[in-house]
């Protein structure tokens, strides 16, 4: 495959996710998937980790490159740990982030602000080729709470009802360099360049 020595294949079809990782590996040259056309994994995995190996293994497949997946999602305590693994398609599939993020809202409805604690999970895979038999592995997990209605304009996804930690602020509302230093994504990235660099 000309012009990708030296690549990763990113095994994401989400453009908001990948300026997120690009942004932390740089200056590692990322390819996402759809470029070179292999076409999406079937998300079939009851956990992050298995569809984060089961989207990795995929994409190294079909490229023969090394290859990393980022499978994420939130998890709410109210409601049992959902949405989970179904974070991209709690409304539905092809649901955008608006219809999931008002969904979550609509099934939070009257639990009160102490009830409303939440995560983000991060597992990400890193293969070194499709028939690698130790992927790298590495998580992160960023505690917060559901707020009562959405604030902010930066990130993606479940960011703007997600209070960070304790505090009043949103994900949505922070600086996009301060969320990748705080973020489940974040730290599972941190992690993977400390396990790279001991290889
Ligand atoms: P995946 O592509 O199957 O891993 O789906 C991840 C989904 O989890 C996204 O579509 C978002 O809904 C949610 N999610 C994961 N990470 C984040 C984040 O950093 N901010 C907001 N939502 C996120």
């Amino acid at each position: 495959m000309p012009g990708t020595r030296s690549a990763i294949v990113l095994a994401s079809g989400n453009p908001a996710k990948r300026a997120e990782i690009e942004r932390m590996l740089s200056p590692v040259r990322i390819i996402p998937q759809a470029e070179l056309f292999v076409g999406d994994a079937e998300e079939t995995g009851l956990s992050f980790t298995e569809n984060a190996i089961l989207k990795a293994r995929f994409a190294a497949e079909r490229t023969g490159l090394p290859s990393l997946a980022d499978d994420s999602g939130l998890e709410t305590d109210a409601l049992g740990g959902a949405p989970g693994v179904r974070s991209a398609r709690f409304a539905g599939e092809g649901a955008s982030d608006d219809d999931n993020l008002r969904k979550l809202l609509a099934e939070l409805k009257g639990v009160p602000d102490d009830r409303r604690t939440a995560r983000f999970r991060c597992v990400i895979c890193f293969l070194r080729h499709a028939g690698d038999p130790i992927p790298l592995i590495c998580e992160g997990t960023w505690e917060g709470s559901i707020a009562q209605s959405p604030r902010g304009t930066n990130g993606f996804g479940y960011d703007p009802v997600f209070l960070v930690g304790n505090g009043s602020l949103t994900a949505a509302e922070l600086d996009p360099a301060i969320k990748d230093r705080l973020s489940h994504r974040g730290q599972a990235l941190a992690e993977l360049a400390r396990q790279l660099a001991g290889c």
